[in-house]
């Protein structure tokens, strides 16, 4: 089997992981830093065309086998009856024998271009102030919603929509029965491929699947590489960050995130960010 060619051993940002989170990191810095180069890296294949495309919008015949390939090592049912969600697998197998919460048992994930955001249900209604955490701001909320395509009543003129509200406020008298917000909308389910846009044309950025990141190197506490894998051949390599410490070019001289006092630095960009 042929290795895909490496990319680049140097970049401004590389981010782990295609899912949502990871998406939105890349595409919000190209977008607010267009000369910054961006490798991004996932663990599972590409499943769908465009990368990341939600796994519902193929025929309903096509489906099982870009879910299976999204099942990561461990796509079996585990002990105790644990049975995966479509399109994901066991964090790790459930060892009946062994410690159950170093098995857990219930934690499952998707391992491919898009993560989990190839297989939701699209539901996107606004987290409630407990459920948020403390440096999400309506903005962001905002900015999300439009990466992600959100409609707030995508199936307000559909005769079926309509019926099953109305159906829903009969049998529901008094409750607050009303449209849930969803990613897409008729027709078609969204996905990371809504967020990424069209990123994967863009000279500058680089989206590799079936690549593993092993490690991150660390240079007095800063992150300053990391040591990949090709998950097909298992060659091993390097990518370091391209400038740092990171000088901003007077082009860059904002904040990545658009806002003052951000000292985010471009080489953290992970899907575990933290934006200030
Ligand atoms: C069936 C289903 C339905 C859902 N429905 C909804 C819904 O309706 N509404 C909603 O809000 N949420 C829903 N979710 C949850 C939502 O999809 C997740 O919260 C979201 O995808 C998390 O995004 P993420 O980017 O943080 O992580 P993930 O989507 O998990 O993506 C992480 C990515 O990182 C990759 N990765 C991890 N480690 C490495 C590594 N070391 N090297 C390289 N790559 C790595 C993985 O392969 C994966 O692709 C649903 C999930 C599932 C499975």
């Amino acid at each position: 089997m042929t290795d895909p060619p490496e990319g680049p051993s140097t970049v401004d940002l590389l981010v782990v992981g295609s899912g949502p989170v990871g998406a939105t990191v890349a595409r919000r810095v190209r977008d607010l830093v267009p000369g910054a180069s961006v490798l991004v890296v996932d663990a599972g294949p590409a499943v769908t065309g465009p990368p990341g495309r939600n796994v519902h919008n193929l025929p309903a015949a096509d489906r099982a086998e870009p879910r299976h390939r999204s099942a990561g090592r461990y796509p079996a049912v585990g002990a105790g009856a644990v049975t995966p969600r479509f399109g994901t697998g066991l964090l790790r197998p459930a060892d009946p024998e062994g410690d159950e919460q170093d098995g857990m048992p219930a934690a499952a994930l998707s391992t491919c271009v898009g993560g989990m955001g190839g297989h939701w249900t699209c539901a996107t209604p606004r987290p409630g102030p407990a459920e948020r955490s403390p440096f999400v701001g309506s903005d962001d909320l905002a900015v999300a919603e439009r990466l992600l395509g959100v409609r707030a009543r995508p199936y307000a003129d559909t005769a079926a929509g309509t019926r099953l509200l109305a159906g829903l406020r009969d049998a529901l008298p008094g409750q607050d029965v009303g449209w849930m917000p969803m990613a897409g909308g008729p027709g078609e389910w969204g996905g990371v491929d809504t967020v990424l846009g069209d990123l994967d044309r863009q000279p500058g950025f680089l989206l590799r699947p079936e690549t593993l990141c092993r490690r991150l190197l660390l240079d007095d506490g800063r992150v300053v590489g990391a040591e990949l894998e090709c998950l097909r051949g298992g060659r091993r390599w390097v990518v370091r960050s391209a400038r740092w410490p990171w000088r901003p070019t007077r082009s860059e001289d904002r904040s990545c995130c658009g806002r003052r006092g951000c000292d985010h630095q471009p080489w953290a960009g992970t899907s575990t960010t933290t934006w200030r």
